[in-house]
């Protein structure tokens, strides 16, 4: 009888720490879960962050990361509500990451989950690095912004069919608007569809760039005959999605996706036009990056127009919420 009250007790306790986990937590996904239990047995909720700069992998408090990121990530003299929405979605990044038990991204780096490599995961900049971006009289009102939007979306995360969003954004569309993952990569992902963007200001400097490659060059990137005839039936055949993004091209039998067509070319974005003159190709392409999920000028444009960080995240992630990790660690 003893037993059965100590039994009934024990799952009476165990209820009451359990059940605000499940509520607050997007359930459905195995790792998460034992992520979460595992940051509930007491331990600082801290990201293992690989600095490549000082070769060592350093433990940060979340939150205090995240300011490093964000500064990283996006232009400080952007709107504070677009801060914000870079905040959420570096923040969902980052627990996705942490939470990722399977491949060993950062083999050899003592338990690091993330590293600041831009190209491998997300960009990092510290205090002394950012000093040095912004100069010393920016510095502390720069700082003070983006501490402000990690602090005011403190333990938000974009959440989709209740597990974390892949909430992937890029520089700007260029006015194109932003476009269907399944156009760039593999996989098409519900939240990640083309919606319209008009807030991508072209006068403003680095989106409108001009890049040109000889026609060697281009020829021996994409295993072709080096000869324009080879090069022109190529673009001219290109596959264009419906905002004139490059989805893909023909070179012989192999596609080649319109993304990595632009990394192999150097190219700032695949929404572009071109012209041969002589043995030079130059493309003008339109914004930065894949284009895929939010676009950071857009989200500058509309925080400007006077949306919130959760209209923003609601207009380029269609479908998803945001939910509050707040129970998740320690307060
Ligand atoms: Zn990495
Ligand atoms: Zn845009």
């Amino acid at each position: 009888m003893k037993k059965l009250i100590w039994a009934v007790l024990f799952m009476f306790v165990l209820a009451i720490v359990l059940i605000p986990a499940v509520i607050n937590w997007p359930a459905a996904n195995h790792d998460m879960e034992r992520g979460l239990l595992n940051e509930y047995a007491g331990k600082p909720l801290t990201v293992n962050v690989y600095i490549s700069a000082r070769k060592k992998t350093v433990a940060m408090p979340l939150e205090e990361y995240l300011i490093g990121v964000v500064a990283a990530e996006m232009p400080a003299n952007f709107e504070t509500e677009a801060l914000k929405a870079q905040a959420v979605a570096a923040r969902t990044y980052t627990i996705r990451r942490m939470l990722m038990v399977d491949p060993d991204l950062h083999p050899g780096t003592q338990g690091a989950k993330l590293c600041d490599r831009p190209t491998h995961c997300q960009a990092w900049f510290s205090s002394e690095e950012l000093k040095k971006k912004w100069g010393m009289f920016k510095y502390p009102l720069y700082i003070y912004k983006i501490k402000k939007a990690v602090q005011e979306t403190k333990g938000k995360v974009l959440v989709y069919n209740n597990q974390l969003a892949d909430p992937v954004y890029h520089g700007s569309c260029g006015g194109a608007g932003t476009e269907k993952s399944g156009n760039v990569w593999k996989y098409d992902i519900p939240y990640l569809q083309a919606v319209k963007c008009q807030w991508d200001d072209l006068t403003k400097p680095g989106l409108i760039n001009k890049t040109t490659v000889s026609v060697k060059e281009f020829a021996a990137l994409l295993n072709l005959p080096g000869k324009v005839e080879a090069i022109i039936p190529l673009l001219k055949n290109g596959i264009y999605s419906k905002n004139k993004r490059l989805i893909s091209v023909k070179s012989g039998s192999e596609v080649i996706s319109g993304n990595a067509f632009r990394t192999k070319l150097g190219l700032a974005s695949s929404v572009f036009s071109w012209e041969i003159k002589g043995d030079k190709v130059t493309f003008t392409t339109k914004g930065k990056g894949h284009g895929v999920g939010m676009c950071q000028y857009g989200a500058n444009g509309m925080a400007k127009a006077g949306k919130n960080y959760r209209e923003i995240l609601a207009y380029y992630y269609k479908g998803t919420q945001i939910s509050s990790l707040v129970k998740f660690g320690p307060k």
